[in-house]
């Protein structure tokens, strides 16, 4: 994608003109005197809190709930971003708004998902373009973790050493994660280890955990589903006896009720990818949001006995 080359150019221009801006910033005395990082969604800042503790001020251009795949930002959001000392995008073509929009303000970004091993979308419009979901894998975020270690530490060497234990400590956690869920997921009966979804968000966790994988569409840029994919999904259902469905918070589940009347699959929940909730919601950490997948999975695969 065209997209993907205006990127990489920009961070070729800002790896020049970074140490300018580094010099520039080191003078500013953001709210609150803390160099404030700026991701593009709520996982990403959660991450970051984690590795940054309390030397820097993260934010997130998208609110809790929001749809981030085909985000419109505002001119709020260019405003805020000029003020950030450093952006933090997933890359892998997730933000579809993002080359643009960084174009627009002068700060260094750092794409965070550099060295995952990536898996490609094999459908539609997207096939052999990256799936960008890689955070769905606790493994596969730990790279997420380095690179904010690498960037965060840049941007304050001072602090290098407290970036490094917190995402230390972080990365330890999201292990244990891994092998829960894993685990959980790998214990399932062979004939209940196909995970169907709205968007095809699961493929990096389906991969660790040995599932099958199906999905009305592939990435939520497409905002409606064809009555070919939901015909497709109904057969995959249909053939394979899948037990439960379910759809991600942030888009309409209206048409994988349409695979469930079809089949008489019962709808197992709504699943967190793309934002996390609220405070006081089911999500509000992303190991909350893992953790609540894997559960809501497991026990609607488990549960119907079908
Ligand atoms: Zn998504």
């Amino acid at each position: 994608m065209p997209k993907k080359a205006s990127v990489l150019g920009v961070v070729a221009g800002l790896a020049v003109i970074a140490p300018l801006l580094a010099a520039c910033t080191g003078d500013r005395a953001p709210a609150g005197d803390r160099p404030v990082v700026l991701t593009t969604f709520t996982v990403l800042a959660d991450i970051a809190e984690n590795v940054a503790g309390d030397h820097l001020e993260v934010r997130s251009i998208t609110k809790a709930g929001a749809e981030i795949h085909g985000y419109e930002p505002t001119p709020g959001d260019i405003a805020k971003a000029s003020e950030a000392d450093l952006i933090l995008d997933n890359g892998l073509n997730l933000e579809l708004w993002f080359s643009q929009f960084v174009e627009s303000v002068d700060v260094p970004h750092v794409v965070v998902s550099e060295g995952v091993d990536v898996l490609d979308i094999s459908e539609d419009a997207y096939a052999g373009t990256p799936n960008p979901h890689a955070w769905m894998s606790p493994a596969s975020a730990q790279l997420y973790v380095d690179n904010m270690v690498e960037a965060f530490s840049d941007l304050e060497p001072e602090h290098a050493d407290d970036f490094r234990a917190n995402g230390d400590a972080y990365k330890a956690q999201l292990q244990d994660i891994q092998d829960e869920l894993v685990g959980e997921l790998a214990a399932l009966p062979e004939n209940e280890r196909a995970l169907v979804t709205c968007e095809g968000a699961f493929s990096y966790l389906a991969r660790d955990a040995g599932l099958t994988e199906a999905y009305i569409w592939p990435v939520n840029a497409e905002q409606q589903a064809t009555p070919q994919q939901i015909a497709a999904t109904i057969e995959f259902v249909r053939d394979n006896d899948v037990p439960a469905v379910f759809c991600e918070s942030t888009v309409s589940d209206r048409p994988m009720q349409q695979v469930v009347e079809a089949t008489g699959a019962t709808f197992g929940g709504t699943l967190y990818v793309d934002s996390l909730s609220e405070e006081g919601g089911p999500v509000p950490t992303y190991l909350d949001l893992l953790r609540h997948d894997v559960d809501t999975i497991v026990a609607a695969l488990t549960g119907g006995d079908r």
